[in-house]
């Protein structure tokens, strides 16, 4: 066994609802904290001393200065493996061009798509284990990573068996999700109703058979799925047994009836969400993912956090990092500023970060620091979790454990 600590304080974000407003005198802080560690996960936690003296652990990772130890930091939505740049997307964006101008044109995912069809495996898989490793500097232990720039069956295969190799080249843990529905390929001759047809009847049972993933998911918007059709696809879907997402209300709205309808885990974006919609989500389960990321890089409004949560829903924020519309990657910035903007208590904010985003990916072992979960543990170095968001991302942890063995 080993006890890690002191820490001056520790944010469990333990007995806190999965739903609704949080305050932040909500929060559980252990002050002077250790938490106790064997088989990668937490045993016991609560005061150092006392946990020293009870259980004589054979290791102390002792520290010497003023922590804070949050939960590993889960980001619940990347699009982690792509090659290449939308750097002149982003310019022709600032010049004017919108996001479905560029798109209709020859920008947009489906450039991404040529450009990660071609890079070599090996190469590709380095650029996700290293973006994985970005994110683990932030205090980010979980991350969920889309296919999506492959469609075609054996790209999409490809790209899934790349996350799953990349996976052994992090120590953060790599949740893959199998995202062929991202849009209706350029190559491919048909309907939007044939391509879903080819994915579930070629794609998705492969997917099955190699145990690449169990999600699926679907952008539903202008320029990608029509709720019609991606109705029939995502019930089709959880038939096979895969748990199922969309992406939804980025620019129209209508997803949020459909997430409801299919029983969803999760709607991801919402920025154009309308107040029912928000009334839609707040009688549901499924969690509403904002990401403020791609509201920064296209210069568009924020998802409705506030009124999301004012309503009674959960809500989880995530980076959606991707090359073409949120390029920037760092999720606690992010955060930070969807907080300052929606006016996020700092509770909310941590909740959308830890359990709340451990929901949306149906991980029940993490998330919360406590016994029997897995030691996923970001520390920062300050003695006052307030100084984390008021620094607005600019004090990363200085140390990070997965799964009980320090990573950073
Ligand atoms: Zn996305």
């Amino acid at each position: 066994m080993k006890l890690i600590g002191p820490f001056r304080q520790i944010v469990t974000m333990d007995g806190l609802p999965l739903r609704g407003a949080l305050s932040d005198g909500q929060l559980e802080i252990i002050p002077n904290g250790g938490i106790l560690v064997a088989e990668r996960k937490i045993v016991a936690i609560g005061n150092f001393e006392e946990l020293r003296r009870s259980y004589n652990p054979s290791e102390i990772d002792r520290l010497n200065t003023a922590y804070v130890a949050f939960p590993g930091l889960i980001d619940a939505h990347t699009h982690l493996c792509w090659a290449g740049s939308r750097a002149d997307d982003y310019a022709l964006r600032l010049s004017g061009k919108s996001y479905l101008e560029i798109a209709a044109q020859s920008g947009g995912i489906w450039d991404t798509v040529q450009k990660t069809r071609n890079i070599p495996d090996k190469e590709l898989i380095l650029l996700v284990a290293e973006r994985a490793n970005a994110l683990l500097k932030q205090g980010v232990t979980t991350i969920e990573v889309k296919s999506g720039y492959g469609l075609l069956v054996e790209q999409e295969l490809r790209l899934l068996d790349i996350i799953r190799k990349a996976d052994n080249e992090t120590s953060a843990e790599l949740i893959s999700t199998c995202l062929a529905a991202h849009i209706v390929p350029k190559d491919f001759i048909g309907t939007e109703e044939k391509y879903l047809e080819t994915v579930l009847k070629q794609l998705l049972p492969e997917v099955k058979y190699q145990r690449l993933s169990n999600r699926i998911d679907i952008f539903v918007d202008e320029g990608a799925f029509s709720v019609l059709a991606a109705k029939e696809y995502l019930r089709k879907a959880k038939a096979m047994g895969f748990e199922v997402l969309l992406h939804g209300d980025q620019f129209s709205t209508g997803a949020a009836q459909l997430a409801i309808e299919v029983g969803a885990r999760s709607i991801d974006h919402l920025e154009a969400a309308n107040d029912d919609e928000i009334q839609i989500l707040a009688k549901g389960n499924v969690i509403p993912v904002a990401l403020p990321g791609a509201s920064l890089g296209l210069g568009e409004p924020f998802a409705p956090a506030r009124k999301l949560l004012d309503a009674g829903a959960s809500l989880a924020i995530a980076s959606d990092w991707n090359p073409g519309s949120a390029p920037m990657g760092n999720l606690l910035v992010e955060a930070a500023i969807l907080g300052v903007k929606e006016k996020l208590s700092m509770a909310e904010t941590w909740a959308a970060l830890t359990f709340r985003a451990a929901a949306a990916l149906n991980l029940a072992d993490r998330g919360i620091l406590a016994k029997g979960n897995l030691a996923d543990i970001a520390a920062f170095k300050t003695d006052n979790f307030k100084e984390i968001l008021y620094q607005q991302g600019e004090l990363k942890p200085e140390k990070v454990w997965k799964n009980g063995y320090r990573v950073i």
